[in-house]
């Protein structure tokens, strides 16, 4: 027993919080939203029901640890919005992970499957917990009972759940086996992001940063830039961090600085992806440790956001721009490949310095997108080729940014606010067209 204590206590988020108070996303996500409905006009009625999730579930996830004590984790699924169509969003394992963190993605959920036109609401869930502290064994007990206990609100037709921070297409095969247990049916049509033998999608694990790298490019292209004249930086080397240098890296950009949560890496040649990748693979998310190579440098995560590039893309966390570090940035373009990286008072920051951010609803889409085509698969039970795929996600990510551009170009306002007011707009449209229920 007090071993157990001594354990809780220690684990960050699930006993003394961190002393610095965190910026809250949800705040974040309903000041635009306020703002976008006044730009709008948008009916009073349909900014409050946007401004709160349909539906909220926590649940009390208790696990047998791998030494024989039960620990118990709180999880939660938030549907924020079904308006346009069955929930969809990721399940997030951070410490961080809470109520109103899990809201604000919820959200930014709805919009994101908005502005790129998917017959899709939002949804998100998560577990507060640290994956780094716990086994193989545990997560997957974790991920079980965790699924059981969010099924009554989830489902193909209800709500879709999908991979983000710390979870993969491992934890995804779990939910579905889940899911196809309890029911005695295989549901594999429950999660997308699964793996390709299980009905994923072939260029679903790529999809996110290939979206972002197909995004970055079509900015270049409006900003009058070639891509090999283009240095980026990555922050975040995960599913979206790790694709998007590697595409982009690939299409000709230089991708001098990247990072994981242990700092990062700074070539001014441009790094060698390929073999940084190499090497992340034989020391899984511990990017830097070890790795040697002529004109590199080790660099902290807070170096990484204000080196000199001319792309910088967060692709880890919430809120990592933030006033203390926007006046530093020194890339002329921001791509958001995470979703809420950037606080309110830093984008107020950069729109003075005119740089331009492609906000995350559009940026990170493609994940969703090609998470879609998996659900129109798995329903199909016909399956496309990855050629396919990547035509499909570049015809509607190439659609959806020029449009956000041109409307942003038209209504004078930044890219996030443009973006913003064509998917509240979409919703808005929505919940009026199917009327208040009863
Ligand atoms: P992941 O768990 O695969 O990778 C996260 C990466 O961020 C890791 O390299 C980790 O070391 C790094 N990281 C964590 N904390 C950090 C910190 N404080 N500083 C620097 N790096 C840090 O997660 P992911 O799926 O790549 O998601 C990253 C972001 O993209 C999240 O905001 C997520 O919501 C968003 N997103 C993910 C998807 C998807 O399909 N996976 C889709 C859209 C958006």
């Amino acid at each position: 027993m007090e071993r157990l204590l001594e354990d809780i206590v220690a684990t960050p988020g699930l006993g003394i919080r961190e002393e610095t108070p965190r910026t809250n996303l949800w705040d974040t996500v309903l000041e635009l939203l306020d703002h976008v409905a006044m730009q709008l006009e948008l009916d009073p009625g349909i900014h409050s029901i946007l401004r709160q999730p349909e539906r909220e579930l926590t649940v009390a996830v208790p696990v047998m640890m791998d030494e024989g004590y039960i620990r118990v984790f709180t999880g939660y699924r938030i549907q924020h919005s079904s308006a346009r169509g069955p929930c969809k969003g990721g399940i997030r394992y951070h410490p961080d992970v809470d109520l109103d963190e899990v809201r604000a993605l919820a959200a930014l959920m709805t919009l994101k499957c908005a502005v790129v036109n998917i017959p899709y609401g939002g949804a998100k869930g998560g577990v507060q917990c640290d994956p780094m502290q716990l086994s193989e064994n545990e997560i997957r007990r974790m991920t079980r009972r965790y699924t059981a206990m969010i099924m009554p609100i989830i489902g193909p037709k209800r709500d879709i759940p999908a991979p983000d921070v710390n979870t993969n297409s491992q934890t995804m095969a779990w939910i579905a086996d889940t899911v196809s247990m309890l029911t005695g049916k295989t549901t594999l049509e429950i999660v997308t992001g699964k793996p390709v033998a299980l009905g994923g999608s072939l260029g679903r694990m790529e999809a996110t940063g290939r979206g972002v790298a197909m995004v970055t490019h079509e900015l270049l292209k409006r900003a009058g830039r070639d891509l090999t004249e283009t240095t980026v930086a990555v922050q975040g080397y995960g599913n979206v961090g790790s694709a998007a240098a590697t595409i982009l890296d690939h299409m000709g950009c230089k991708v001098t600085a990247v990072s994981d949560v242990n700092g990062g890496l700074w070539g001014p040649a441009g790094l060698d992806i390929a073999s940084g990748n190499w090497h992340g693979a034989n020391h899984p998310k511990r990017l830097r440790e070890g790795y040697q190579a002529p004109g590199v440098e080790h660099i902290s995560n807070a170096e990484l956001l204000t080196s000199a590039v001319d792309v910088l893309i967060p692709a880890a966390l919430e809120h990592q721009i933030h006033a203390r570090n926007a006046p530093d940035i020194r890339a002329r373009m921001i791509v958001e490949g995470a979703n809420g990286p950037t606080s309110s008072e830093a984008d107020e920051i950069l729109q003075d310095r005119n740089i331009i951010v492609v906000p995350d609803i559009l940026a990170n889409a493609g994940g969703v997108v090609v998470s879609y085509f998996e659900w129109v698969q798995n329903l199909q039970f016909f399956f496309w080729e990855e050629e396919e795929v990547n035509r499909n996600l570049k015809r509607i990510m190439v659609n959806s940014f020029e449009k956000v551009w041109d409307y942003s170009h038209e209504q004078r306002v930044p890219l996030r606010v443009g973006a913003y007011m064509l998917a509240v707009d979409k919703v808005a449209r929505a919940i009026h067209q199917r009327g208040v229920f009863p």
